[in-house]
């Protein structure tokens, strides 16, 4: 079960995310962000993003 909510529109590939995943949990596919099911739903990557792609869910 995801617990952080992505929004792909938003999403332009920029990969900060990613490095700011403490679990590795995210990976860039197709020029997009993809998230694994490592993620802890910590909330860190979603302060990361510029583009307010990432959301913590709950
Ligand atoms: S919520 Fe935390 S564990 Fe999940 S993808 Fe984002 S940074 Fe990684
Ligand atoms: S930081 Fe945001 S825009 Fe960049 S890859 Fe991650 S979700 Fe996409």
């Amino acid at each position: 079960m995801k617990k952080i909510s992505l929004d792909i529109k938003r999403c332009r590939g920029c990969g900060c995310c990613v490095r700011s995943c403490p679990k590795g949990a995210l990976s860039l596919g197709k020029g997009k962000v993809e998230v694994g099911d490592k993620c802890i739903g910590c909330g860190v990557c979603a302060k990361a993003c510029p583009f307010d792609a990432l959301r913590k869910e709950g």
